[in-house]
């Protein structure tokens, strides 16, 4: 439990956790007197409740990311009467799920590939939708994770820049555990990748960084947007 400044116990709402996590990307951003810069919240409620995810919206939260292709249909559909949410898909992405991703996402975060680019690019054709998109990188550069090394970024990027349905707004990573300085380092590289991307297509603005263990350094490293899961839900105890 989180004390108020009359050392009374704060019940951990989401509402109140949501409220915390702005204060504490505020205070982050007057550190670094970047004030111009909006930060972006997202909240990732994979294997969370509809419950919650309601609970969320009704504190103001606009914007979902969710993992799991048939999660986000299910929870998407459920609440398709809320038509102001900005549902981010940010989990690994199967050829055989595109579909059920196009439908049900406004946003897919975790572009790594040309082949689910033409995909997407496809379905969102035929469903006469335009998806915002943005390509995952591998900054730790790590057998185990999904994304695209950096140096494959521009060729993606071009790819994407020739499917007509698919908006590309920058870039997401999602790195390895490692030291605070490792950390910054690979954060900084994704910025200057971020602002080189920047310069070649307009409608990048998204630097997808930083999750509830280390969104004050995302956010110093040029962050446009945190995802924060266990901060404003909890543990997750399934999957
Ligand atoms: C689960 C997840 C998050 C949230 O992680 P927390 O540590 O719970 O904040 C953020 N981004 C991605 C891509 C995730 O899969």
């Amino acid at each position: 439990m989180t004390q108020n400044m009359s050392n009374k116990p704060v019940i951990n709402t989401i509402a109140n956790r949501l409220t915390t996590a702005h204060e504490n990307i505020e205070q982050t951003r007057q550190k670094l007197r970047k004030s111009e810069t909006k930060v972006n919240l997202m909240a990732v409620s994979k294997t969370k409740p509809i419950s919650d995810v309601v609970e969320a919206y009704n504190a103001g939260q606009r914007i979902f990311g969710e993992n799991y292709a048939q999660e986000l249909a299910d929870k998407s559909s459920e609440l398709h009467h809320l038509t102001d949410i900005e549902w981010h898909y940010i989990g690994p992405i199967q050829s055989n799920k595109t579909k059920i991703i196009a439908e049900s996402a406004t946003w897919v975060d975790s572009i790594d590939r040309a082949k689910i680019a033409k995909r997407l690019q496809q379905h969102a054709s035929e469903l006469n939708k335009t998806l915002n998109v943005l390509i995952q990188v591998n900054i730790s550069r790590s057998d185990k994770k999904s994304g695209v090394l950096l140096e494959d970024v521009e060729p993606l990027a071009a790819e994407i820049a020739n499917c007509q349905q698919l908006t590309l707004r920058g870039l997401m990573a999602i790195p390895d555990k490692s030291d605070e300085s490792q950390l910054r380092q690979e954060f900084l590289q994704m910025q200057t990748c971020f602002q080189t991307l920047k310069q070649q297509y307009p409608m990048v603005d998204t630097l997808s960084l930083g999750m509830s263990g280390d969104m004050e350094i995302a956010i110093e490293c040029g962050s446009t947007m945190v995802r924060l899961g266990t901060a404003l839900f909890g543990e997750r105890t399934t999957k």
